[in-house]
Parts: C-alpha cells; sequence; structure tokens
C-alpha cells in the first residue's frame, strides 16, 4: 500500500514514530494509503530546517524566488491529471470539478502571489515639510500553514504561495483527511529545485502536529483555515506566545433572493452555490431566502433541477455530485437532516444516503437534500452542515431578510439575486460578513480581500491583504 511521506528538509522521509493513519478512498469507503503519524518531534526537525532556510530564502532576489514559485505552477500544470485524479479518490469530488478547479487554482495561486511579490511596494509618506516616514516590510520568519480537507491543494496553496513569496519559510501541515496532492506537490518542490527547508510539510493529526505547529516558539505567524472550534484552540493556544493569525473558519452563508431577479440565472448559481463539491465548501450558500412573491415558482423549478443531478461515481463524467469526504462526515450530515425532521422541517427531495453500484458500493455518498418549513433560529438553519444540504425559506421585506441573514454567528459570505442595482447595494452594506456577491457565485479575482466577521474567522487572505499578513511593517522617520 503507498505510504505518504513527510517533506522535511527538502527530503522525503518517514515520520519519527513509525506509526501510520489510515488514508480512505470515500468513494469506495476503504483504505487505499497509509499517511505518517507525525507528533512534535517532526514539527520540530521541520521547524529546524525552516529556520535554518529562512536567512538565504529570505535574502534571495525576489525575482529569483518568484522563478522558483513559477516553476512550481508549471509542474502542476504539466501534472495536471495526476493531480486531478489524486484528488478526486482522496476526497470523493467529481474529477470534472478537481480538473477544472481544485488543480487549475492551485496553479494559478502560485502564479498569481509569484508575480504579486514583484508589485509589492513600500509606502512612504511625507509628513508636512517635517520628515519623510517610509516603511519597510520584511518577511516574519517561519510561517505555520493548517489547511483543511474540502479543496485540499486549492486551499493548501493559497496559503503557501503568499507566505513564500513573501520570503517566508513554511511548515504545512494538510489535512490528514486529505494529505494525497500535498505529499505529490512535495516531490514538485524537489524537481523544481525549491532549496532544503524553505518549504517543509508535516503529515499527521490536528491534536499532535497542528498543535505542535501552533505552540512551536520558533514559528511565529499561522495561517489557519477551518472549522470555528478549531480555530478558537488555536487562538487560545496563539495569542499568550503572541502570534500573528489569520483565521479562515466556518459560514452559514445566506443566498437572498429578491423577487425581480433573473429567475433561470438565479437557479443556476443558486444550484452551483449549494451542491458544488458536494456542499463542502466554505462559501456555499447553505440558507436559501426567496421573496414571497417567487417563492412557489423558485422552489418547484429549484427542487426538480436538484432532483435531476446525479449522485455517482466521482471518476465518471456524468456525475454532479461524489462522495462526501468520510464516515464521519456522512453520519454527521445525516444527522442534520434527521435534526430538521425533528425540527419540523419537510423534505423536498434527497434526504438520505445513496447507495452507488459496482466499485462505489461501500462509499459515502448523501443525495442532495433540499429542506422547506423551518424557523430561521432552528439549528439546522444556524450551525454549518457543510453538506449537500440547503434550507429555502420565504420572506417578505427587506429589512426582514436582512434580519434572517445575519442572524447567525458566522459571516463569511452572502449572495443577493436582484436585478435592482441600488437594492443590490443598500442590501450588501447591511450585511455582517465579509464577502458579497450579487447575481454570481464564487467568481474569484484573487486580488479581492478574502475573509469573514464574527466567528467566520480573523483578517484577510488574498492580494495584499496576503502579502501584509506575511511580512512585518517597520516604519522609519526620518527628520528633514
Ligand atoms: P478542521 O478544523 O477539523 O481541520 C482543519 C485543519 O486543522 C486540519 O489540518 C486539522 O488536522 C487541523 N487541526 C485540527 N485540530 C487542530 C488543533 N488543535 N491545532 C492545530 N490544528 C488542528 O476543519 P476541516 O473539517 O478539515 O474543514 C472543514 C471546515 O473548514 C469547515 O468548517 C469549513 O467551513 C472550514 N473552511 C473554511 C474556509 C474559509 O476560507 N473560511 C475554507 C474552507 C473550509
Amino acid at each position: 500500500m503507498q505510504k505518504i511521506q513527510n517533506y522535511i528538509d527538502g527530503e522525503l522521509n518517514d515520520s519519527l514514530s513509525r506509526n501510520y493513519i489510515d488514508n480512505y478512498n470515500p468513494s469506495e469507503g476503504s483504505v487505499y494509503s497509509l499517511i505518517p503519524d507525525s507528533d512534535e518531534r517532526d514539527v520540530q526537525l521541520a521547524a529546524k530546517a525552516a529556520v535554518r532556510a529562512f536567512p538565504v530564502w529570505s535574502a534571495m532576489p525576489v525575482a529569483e524566488r518568484a522563478a522558483l514559485l513559477m516553476k512550481i505552477a508549471d509542474l502542476i500544470e504539466r501534472d495536471h491529471n495526476l493531480l486531478a485524479k489524486a484528488e478526486c479518490i482522496d476526497n470523493g469530488k467529481p474529477l470534472s470539478l478537481a480538473r477544472s478547479v481544485d488543480i487549475p487554482r492551485a496553479s494559478s495561486n502560485m502564479r498569481f502571489f509569484a508575480s504579486a511579490v514583484l508589485h509589492f511596494s513600500s509606502e512612504s509618506h511625507l509628513t508636512d515639510d517635517k520628515a519623510i516616514n517610509y516603511t519597510t516590510r520584511k518577511p516574519v520568519g517561519v510561517a505555520g500553514c493548517i489547511s483543511p480537507w474540502n479543496l485540499p491543494l486549492y486551499l493548501f496553496t493559497w496559503k503557501i504561495a503568499p507566505a513564500l513569496a513573501a520570503g517566508n519559510t513554511v511548515v504545512a501541515k494538510p489535512s490528514e483527511v486529505t494529505p494525497m496532492t500535498a505529499y505529490l506537490f512535495s516531490k514538485i518542490c524537489i524537481e523544481a529545485g525549491l532549496p532544503a527547508g524553505v518549504l517543509n510539510i508535516v503529515h499527521g493529526l490536528g491534536a499532535k502536529v497542528g498543535q505542535a505547529i501552533v505552540a512551536h516558539p520558533d514559528i511565529p505567524l499561522i495561517s489557519f483555515t477551518g472549522g470555528t472550534t478549531t480555530g478558537k484552540a488555536i487562538a487560545a493556544a496563539a495569542a499568550p506566545m503572541f502570534k500573528k493569525l489569520s483565521l479562515e473558519l466556518g459560514g452559514k452563508n445566506p443566498n437572498i433572493i429578491f423577487d425581480d431577479c433573473d429567475l433561470q440565472n438565479t437557479i443556476e448559481v443558486s444550484l452551483r452555490s449549494s451542491f458544488s463539491n458536494q456542499g463542502q465548501i466554505c462559501l456555499c450558500g447553505s440558507r436559501i431566502l426567496v421573496q414571497s412573491g417567487i417563492y412557489n415558482q423558485f422552489l418547484k423549478q429549484f427542487v426538480d433541477r436538484v432532483a435531476a443531478l446525479k449522485v455517482g461515481d466521482p471518476m465518471e463524467s456524468g456525475s454532479d455530485i461524489g462522495a462526501v469526504v468520510s464516515q464521519a462526515h456522512m453520519n454527521k450530515v445525516l444527522a442534520y437532516i434527521d435534526l430538521a425532521r425533528k425540527e419540523g422541517g419537510e423534505i423536498q427531495c434527497g434526504g438520505q444516503q445513496v447507495k452507488v453500484s459496482g466499485r462505489c458500493e461501500k462509499g459515502y455518498f448523501i443525495a442532495p437534500t433540499v429542506i422547506t418549513g423551518l424557523d430561521y433560529t432552528c439549528k439546522v438553519n444556524q450551525e454549518e452542515i457543510f453538506g449537500p444540504v440547503v434550507t429555502v425559506m420565504p420572506f417578505d421585506s427587506e429589512e426582514e431578510v436582512v434580519n434572517y441573514a445575519n442572524s447567525t454567528v458566522y459571516g463569511l459570505s452572502a449572495t443577493i439575486f436582484t436585478d435592482s442595482l441600488k437594492r443590490a447595494h443598500r442590501v450588501a452594506d447591511e450585511l455582517k460578513c465579509g464577502i458579497v456577491w450579487v447575481n454570481c457565485w464564487l467568481l474569484r479575482d484573487l486580488r479581492t480581500p478574502f475573509g469573514g466577521v464574527k466567528q467566520s474567522g480573523v483578517g484577510r487572505e488574498g492580494g495584499e491583504e496576503a502579502l501584509r499578513f506575511f511580512t512585518e511593517a517597520k516604519n522609519v522617520c526620518v527628520s528633514l
């Protein structure tokens, strides 16, 4: 059985523990590879290598650093099919999605930050005619990057690329649920000639490897994407050490549909925002709020379209919905569907596990599920489910829907559907979240700030925000 290895100080090795964790193929429900069960000793080696590599990497001319990152992007593109297949097997997502979204985005992350850093400039301020202030931005040191399982290589590179481009060295931990593409990425880094110790990838459990990264005294900044509960634990551990923190956490995002919207576009976009990647994207719109005038019309057309989505072998091109990531996650999502029934919800379609025949008969598949009849305050409408499950609720006024939308502890994103430009701006302004889409969803420009408010996180990723996070500003004031 294939064994994944850690990438520390430029080499691929087993963990010092010599123990392994099973890696599951969620569409088959079986173990297909082994993950090093690393611990703080491996993190210690990785941190040492990263500390050693920092003076060399941070002093390298920025154009040379950028060229190396561009080379890594080239190699991701060369290995596009291999990486997409690996992501599909490891995560359960449709191969078509891994091909069109995950892997292309991983190479664009590398390219984007390799070029962005070339344009990253210092600020200066003339203070009346008394002084010139100039602000330098230097890399911080060793960055700890911890990522989740839903968009494995996509989110892994989203952190690593700006960290490295800005001149930091990195100790990274991919999710133990989906480690394969990070392992393949480490081979790409070796082939590209990334100097030893610049990037170190330690595989294993959050409670061992993740915690050891967060607690390590030589790792002064942590970039984390994952669940809100984990984010709280990381914030609590990092705060007494005054680490720089970026936390991208959960969401419970509303789709707000006004009765003057373009209904066909709204249905198309809502299908994607509800069920892409089996609903396992932090930006998925899981609460669909529809103005009363078009509620029945929307619900009928939407449910017809959802019921026609094909749940099936993610390797097959006709499959719209693949497997959810693990048995534990499937059980969690199914428990929320049961809770919805108990809370008085009506299942309009889906609502159960799906048995896919053939090689996938033991896989973790859930029918895309639409639930109505729930109050906006109930648990199903307040807690993150992170699966192919959405609720649909009617509303009458703008004021009412803004209240529904803002009622959760989360504040990551929202989508508004309307033909009224004034209303779109007005509602966008009132929503308590970090990202708003109008008549579209997940249309990404990597220059824009990305992140949430309230319990959806702290800080922003993307563009200059990321380069600022991964650098420390120093202001020098020169008297004239
Ligand atoms: P998770 O919090 O369970 O795990 C995320 C990562 O943290 C994994 O690598 C895990 O091993 C590690 N980890 C776990 N415990 C740790 C600890 N005590 N210390 C340090 N590291 C630890 O999240 P998940 O289940 O992998 O991902 C799903 C969650 O991620 C959802 O809540 C989703 O909304 C969120 N997410 C957010 C964004 C965003 O940009 N806001 C993007 C994608 C996913």
